[in-house]
């Protein structure tokens, strides 16, 4: 192949700029290589998406850093970012045995929970005794396993059983007997074995500013061309390079590609040679995560609370973000809420927020709800992904592998913090330094 079959050259082209395919183009353009980024919508960030609604800036896809996530945190102090703590809960509400309503204190939740999330993941030092390599130890055996597998193992009395579910439905974001319990002793073993820690991480410091700014920030790092709303189509592999074809019909030769897709979104592409069988296999699966997040409005200054529903309702997870005014100046509170159906619940539709509002709480009055559908979104199918059982340790290995001269990078096969944002760093570093090494030997 020469370059007369291509309307442009570049040495890598990457496609997708979340933060993986952002901090890929980053390294690679500051190691002295020729990168072109396209991406298909018309902003960086990917699932991360700061956008003014409902009255305020409001993060529509992840939300949550922490300090023991180390690829975000390096990135968190190269770009000066602080953190603002979401608001400590004044009272908590969940279902108790056979789906009854109960009330309390944040530490009688607490107690409550202790030793279910204690017992479901007693094992992890064993299973995985190390969270940077999530498929070595007995997690091997385990990974057939599903997290209500699990669950319904322990022997837990009904009314700590419901407790302990519902905290689990809510970091999955998919029903628990479609996710793996790998998922959990992932979670678990980034936090050195203390699940509170793993709460905390997972669901608690927001990044001042929003994700929005901080994606510009990397953005503004990149030398190199980010071209938005740029839909690849195709990925040629010939010989020693590769043709990238864009929905407009432009043809670019690279002599490395890297694609950042999500697993589940990867059928958007016609690759040649098609994709490796881990790809294949699980792109026709899906990963496990099929939730939503939708941000609610209510009417007055809530107290702050969080509370909990089942895995059977439209809304499992529910909890008090901001306390600000509506457009008549008067007081309202901004909730969010997390279901593990995306299809049950349609932000458009305020009676039937109500309702799946009124399941999880009483006394809120709605008065508006927004969203974005992730899993029906074509650009990423996925929210933050979650793995069946038995696909982390059946792919990892091979979705971590470089196909050709195509490379993947993808919070979906990261090694630790696998599905946030902090896999999504570590693999786009993994990937830039393999394609140095290759092009640019020491
Ligand atoms: C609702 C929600 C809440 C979340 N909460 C958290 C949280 O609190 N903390 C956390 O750490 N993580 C959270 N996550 C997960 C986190 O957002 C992701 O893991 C991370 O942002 C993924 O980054 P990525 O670069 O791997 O993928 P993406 O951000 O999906 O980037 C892939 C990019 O490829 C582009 N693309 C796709 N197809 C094409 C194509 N054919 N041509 C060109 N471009 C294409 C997409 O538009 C996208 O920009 C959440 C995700 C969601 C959706």
């Amino acid at each position: 192949m020469n370059d007369t079959d291509a309307d442009r050259s570049v040495d890598v082209a990457v496609i997708g700029a979340g933060f993986a395919g952002l901090i890929a183009a980053r390294e690679l353009g500051r190691g002295g290589l020729d990168v072109l980024v396209l991406e298909a919508r018309d902003r960086v960030g990917g699932r991360t998406w700061t956008e003014h609604r409902l009255g305020r800036p409001l993060e529509l896809g992840a939300n949550w850093v922490h300090w023991v996530q180390p690829h975000v945190w390096a990135e968190m102090t190269r770009y000066g970012r602080g953190i603002e703590r979401s608001p400590a809960a004044e009272e908590a509400h969940w279902r108790g045995a056979g789906g009854a309503p109960r009330s309390g204190t944040l530490a009688d939740f607490t107690a409550l929970i202790n030793d279910g999330q204690r017992r479901l993941v007693a094992d992890v030092a064993e299973a995985m005794p190390r969270g940077t390599e999530p498929t070595v130890g007995a997690i091997g055996e385990l990974d057939r396993l599903s997290i209500q597998d699990r669950f319904d193992r322990l022997g837990l009395d009904p009314e700590a059983l419901a407790a302990n579910e519902s905290v689990w439905v809510g970091h999955v974001n998919a029903p628990l007997d479609r996710v793996g319990l790998s998922s959990a002793y992932r979670w678990v073993a980034a936090t050195g074995g203390h699940w509170p820690l793993m709460h905390e991480a997972s669901a608690t410091f927001r990044v001042s500013e929003g994700m929005s700014e901080f994606t510009r920030l990397i953005a503004g790092d990149v030398r190199g061309e980010i071209r938005l709303g740029t839909t690849v189509v195709s990925v040629e592999q010939r010989g020693d390079a590769a043709i990238v074809e864009t929905a407009g019909g432009e043809r670019i030769r690279a002599r490395r590609v890297v694609s950042t897709l999500p697993v589940n979104a990867v059928r958007g592409i016609r690759f040649s040679p098609e994709l490796p069988s881990a790809w294949r296999r699980q792109n026709a699966e899906a990963v496990a995560s099929d939730g939503t997040k939708i941000w609610i409005r209510a009417r007055g200054h809530l107290p702050r609370f969080f509370a909990y529903a089942t895995q059977h309702d439209p809304i499992s997870v529910l909890k008090v973000e901001f306390h600000g005014s509506d457009e008549d100046g008067e007081p309202c509170t901004l909730l969010v809420g997390f279901g593990p159906d995306h299809s049950r619940i349609d932000p458009d539709d305020l009676a039937g927020v109500q309702s799946a509002v009124d399941a999880v709480r009483s006394g809120i009055r709605v008065t508006g709800a927004t969203a974005h559908d992730w899993m029906a979104d074509p650009l990423s199918r996925t929210t933050w992904m979650t793995h069946r059982p038995g696909q982390l340790t059946r792919d990892l290995a091979e979705l971590q592998e470089t196909a050709g001269v195509l490379h993947f990078a993808t919070s979906d096969n990261a090694s630790l913090w696998g599905g946030f944002i902090d896999g999504a760093i570590e693999s786009g570093l993994r990937e830039s330094r393999r394609i140095l090494d290759a092009l640019l030997p020491r």
